[in-house]
């Protein structure tokens, strides 16, 4: 930490300015091309940045820091924005506020006397969504008003906070104003049909990445909040408003997420309504909240979410605008004030800049609810720390909606309804009987776990450091046993990690390890579900494979703090003076190794069945490397670098799958395709070759000639029939669109893919699908057929959300690791599926070998399901031949975000296949 700090002090005082300050600072209107907030202007992130440095050499209520560089190498910037006596003692109240926020040896004197002396910590951030314009462009107002202003409110909010103005995604920023811009005539300009991702790599789910962290502004940003700076308050500013209204404001709808402190939400709730009140006494109507919109509080993956389950109070608004004049459109059912909407909105035109009067508004009713409230929240960071921290000492137990349920089940006192007071209109027996709910909801065996230890014995340690590091990218304290210790009724050996709940983040600890209990949430009493927001089970270690216990009781042992980000310990090499050596299938980064090896000409091979080296007997898919002067060294670096273990082993006799480079083509289209996204990101981590490949060029045919095999992620190919229904995306017209993006035009269709792709296939491809693009079964003509399919009017329907619905859970799937598409993969494992179809086919059926499939009717391990014992028998992952070549078909998604670890070698697998020998081991059904 201190290393870091020094850091993010270096970069600021490299900012400042040398010389005095300047009574004025710069006006946007003066410094930019065009005032900010007019119509038909998007400023760049360029010039926005150029402008944030003249104001930190003009102003003395301003540092400007560097919190890391963006994805494409720009500068992420924040403006640390207070009175310049504060200023003068930064790093005293950021001491204050991390004591506080951790509060690890503090006690409530302690913490009386710090809050007492602290300042609020709030921030406010833009820009996230590039698309949603508003947010980035108002804050260049918000900045100026808050240095440039002296009346007795800004005076006041300046001298009791300190506030944070961030930037979540620069280059986006820079993309979408070059590309509104581009048109000289106003009345052209328009961004929707930009043709990348804004946010390299991940687009909108740049805001689903923030307990894994793998993007490079995820980290930067939750360094900055959960690492440095520990705002009591994180505002996240998005787009758009609820159709005929004009911003939703906080607070969220259920369901509520009950691994978190509830004071979270409580004071979530009065900043939400401090900001409806401004809103409402400025006489800006169209607030509205809760049912408003979608979102709830449920789902970890959000910036502003994560802040919930590390104490701090996230909020959320969405507002409608943007550079080109729009309106509040007539919704005739916004127009009744009711709870959730206090002051309806009438029609109206509306301009870029009543939207930023509008956030300017917002931005200082937050503010001022933490200079009213300045003391409060400081001593309440601490209090939610400490009841963390104590939780996590004695035993204590989570009241999950499973447990709620039981008791339900078995408590006498059942209401048959209600009277008009809401009291039970037929109450059961007065008498609770003793003892009753202690029994059910306080079961020695189901307390929380006061630490969770992870083994050093892991099939996939350098995963398992990877999961650490995601927790400690999020603030978790991390321990190493420096010696064996005992716990729980084993031995753990020295390296072994553990993660003890009895800190400040703990709900943070039981989110990333925990089974995510989502409540049944339907549209009514008996109706269909209600869709959550986003996804509904995520526990990061079950969704990368981690080994770990739960230790019900305090752990004694010799433990050290691991201080920053770890590398994978390295790995060793067992034996020599082998032909070669025999490496486990067992870690993710083997494919690395086997993709630089490759890329160099070495001969690589896959061994069929089990082997034996250097005295190891070594599971299905060893991956044989013969030793040469080009391999040694590969393989060495490799081993030391990627903590991955290998075996001097003479030349391998039995069946093995000779392995050759491929060449891999990612179906992408034009604007970008999250899902493509995502994988390429993940390609380039784990250094598969690959190139994008475009429905322009598919269309071409002769795919043969350029690859071997072809990856059509969730989206890549439309959705249609059981697989539900997909529309493409807007795409500018060809003369509309310079040179450079014009091979990316066109979209992917039925009538001119499927036969190129089909035609691929059939002279020796592979076609790897997943998600909506699995319809190739049925358009190749394959045996498998879609398993969760209805028939209506002699259409092919997915089934009716009433009967089945997983919106985006962890299940537990069976494994055949015997197959070369699941070596490594362990007999049971742990999938994300979000709704997708499964495969069922004849028994008489050839050619099919099945990977993974799943068994029984209760396979849900975190999140929602309704109606899944639909997927019993059904069958998840498998290979089909397709003519001399073949087809994957994936219906869990086994590269989730770049989460799912523990199902990748999925992928990996069938991207390093050699699809010229063909099944090696045939299925057993
Ligand atoms: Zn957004």
């Amino acid at each position: 930490m201190t290393l870091r700090k020094s850091l993010v002090f270096a970069s600021a005082a490299l900012l400042l300015p040398a010389g005095g300050l300047r009574a004025e600072v710069t006006a946007p209107a003066v410094f930019f091309k065009q005032a900010p907030g007019s119509d038909y202007y998007l400023a760049s992130y360029t010039d926005y940045a150029a402008y944030l440095r003249k104001l930190a050499t003009e102003s003395d209520r301003m540092k400007l820091i560097e919190i890391g560089q963006t994805s494409q190498g720009r500068p992420q910037l924040v403006a640390v924005v207070s009175s310049p006596a504060n200023l003068a003692r930064l790093e005293d109240y950021r001491e204050i506020a991390r004591k506080l926020a951790k509060a690890k040896g503090v006690n409530e004197a302690e913490a009386r006397a710090l809050a007492a002396r602290g300042k609020a910590i709030v921030w406010i951030d833009a820009g996230m969504h590039a698309s949603e314009t508003t947010t980035a462009q108002g804050q260049i107002q918000v900045l100026h008003k808050m240095l440039s202003r002296s009346d007795a409110e800004t005076m006041r909010l300046l001298d009791e906070c300190i506030i944070l103005f961030a930037h979540d995604n620069p280059d986006g920023m820079e993309m979408i104003s070059d590309w509104y811009m581009r048109h000289a005539d106003p009345k052209k300009r328009e961004f929707s049909t930009l043709p990348q991702l804004w946010q390299t790599y991940v687009g909108h789910d740049n805001n689903r990445d923030s307990f894994m962290s793998a993007m490079k502004e995820t980290e930067n940003v939750n360094r900055a909040l959960f690492r440095e700076w520990f705002p009591q308050i994180v505002y996240n500013q998005h787009q758009t408003g609820p159709a005929g209204m004009v911003v939703f404001v906080p607070p969220f709808r259920d369901p509520f997420n009950f691994n978190y402190d509830p004071i979270v939400m409580s004071q979530l709730n009065e900043v939400g309504f401090a900001m409806q009140s401004r809103l409402i006494a400025e006489g800006k109507p169209g607030a509205g909240s809760r049912s408003a919109a979608r979102y709830s509080t449920w789902h970890n993956g959000m910036e502003r979410s994560v802040a919930y389950f590390h104490n701090s109070i996230g909020l959320l608004t969405e507002i409608i605008g943007g550079p080109t004049p729009t309106n509040v459109p007539l919704v005739p059912s916004t127009q009744l004030p009711r709870a959730d909407e206090l002051m309806p909105v009438t029609p109206r035109d509306w301009h870029l800049q009543d939207s930023l009067d509008y956030q300017w508004s917002l931005n200082l009713a937050v503010i001022d609810y933490a200079a009213r409230n300045r003391e409060r929240l400081l001593f309440n960071i601490w209090r939610m720390g400490a009841n963390s921290i104590e939780k996590g000492s004695r035993d204590s137990w989570t009241i999950t909606p499973g447990k709620v349920e039981r008791l339900a089940e078995a408590a006498p006192l059942k209401a048959t309804g209600t009277d008009e007071y809401n009291r039970p209109a037929a109450a059961g027996p007065k008498k609770i009987e003793p003892g009753l709910y202690t029994s059910l909801m306080q079961q020695p065996a189901e307390r929380d776990a006061r630490a969770y230890v992870i083994p050093a014995a892991q099939p996939d340690l350098p995963t398992a450091v990877t999961f650490l590091n995601a927790l400690i990218k999020n603030g978790v304290d991390v321990e190493r046993a420096e010696a064996p210790f005992q716990a729980g009724g084993k031995t753990y050996p020295a390296g072994s990690w553990l993660v003890r709940t009895a800190q400040a983040y703990r709900p943070h600890i039981l989110d990333m390890f925990e089974p995510q209990d989502h409540p049944q949430d339907s549209q009514y009493p008996g109706g269909p579900p209600q869709a959550p927001y986003d996804i509904t089970g995520y526990t990061l270690a079950y969704q990368m494979g981690i080994r770990f216990d739960r230790l019900l009781d305090g752990v004694e042992g010799h433990f050290s703090a691991v201080p920053d980000l770890m590398a994978p310990p390295p790995g060793h090499i067992t034996g020599h003076g082998g032909a070669g050596w025999l490496v486990p299938h067992d870690t993710n980064n083997s494919f690395i190794l086997t993709n630089r090896l490759l890329k160099a000409g070495v001969k690589v091979a896959w061994i069929a069945g089990d082997t034996k080296a250097a005295g190891h007997r070594l599971a299905p898919g060893a991956i044989w490397v013969p030793a040469t002067a080009t391999s040694r060294p590969i393989l060495e670096r490799a081993v030391s670098e990627l903590g991955i273990d290998a075996f001097a082993a003479g030349e391998p006799g039995g069946p093995a799958m000779p392995l050759r480079p491929m060449r891999v083509g990612l179906v992408d289209h034009y604007g970008g395709l999250i899902s493509s996204g995502w994988t390429s990101w993940l390609l380039e981590k784990f250094e598969f070759p690959y190139r994008k490949v475009y429905a322009k060029r598919l269309d071409e045919g002769h795919l043969e000639k350029d690859f071997d095999v072809l990856l059509l992620t969730d989206g890549a190919l439309p959705a249609k029939g059981a697989w539900g229904e997909s529309h493409p995306a807007r795409q500018p017209e060809a003369s509309d669109t310079p040179a450079q993006w014009q091979p990316m035009l066109g979209h992917v269709t039925d009538e001119k893919t499927l036969p190129a792709l089909k035609a691929f296939a059939l002279q020796g491809g592979a076609l790897i699908a997943l998600g909506s693009s699995t319809r190739l079964v049925q358009a190749l003509d394959t045996p498998l057929r879609p398993a969760l399919a209805r028939t209506v009017d002699g259409q092919d329907k997915m089934l009716e959300k009433k009967a089945f619905y997983i919106p985006g859970s962890i299940l537990r799937a069976r494994v055949d690791p015997r197959q070369p598409l699941a070596y490594g993969v362990p007999d049971k494992v742990d999938v994300f599926y979000n709704q997708a179809q499964t495969f069922i086919y004849d028994d008489a059926a050839t050619g099919i070998d099945k990977a993974a499939w799943f068994d029984g009717r209760a396979t849900l391990r975190s999140g929602w399901a309704v109606g899944q014992e639909k997927l019993a028998g059904t069958t998840a992952i498998a290979q089909v031949v397709v003519g001399k070549g073949r087809l994957v078909a994936m219906a869990p998604e086994v590269a989730q975000r770049a989460q799912s670890y523990g199902t990748f070698k999925f992928l990996f697998n069938a991207l390093q296949e050699n699809p010229a020998v063909g099944p090696v081991v045939k299925s057993h059904h």
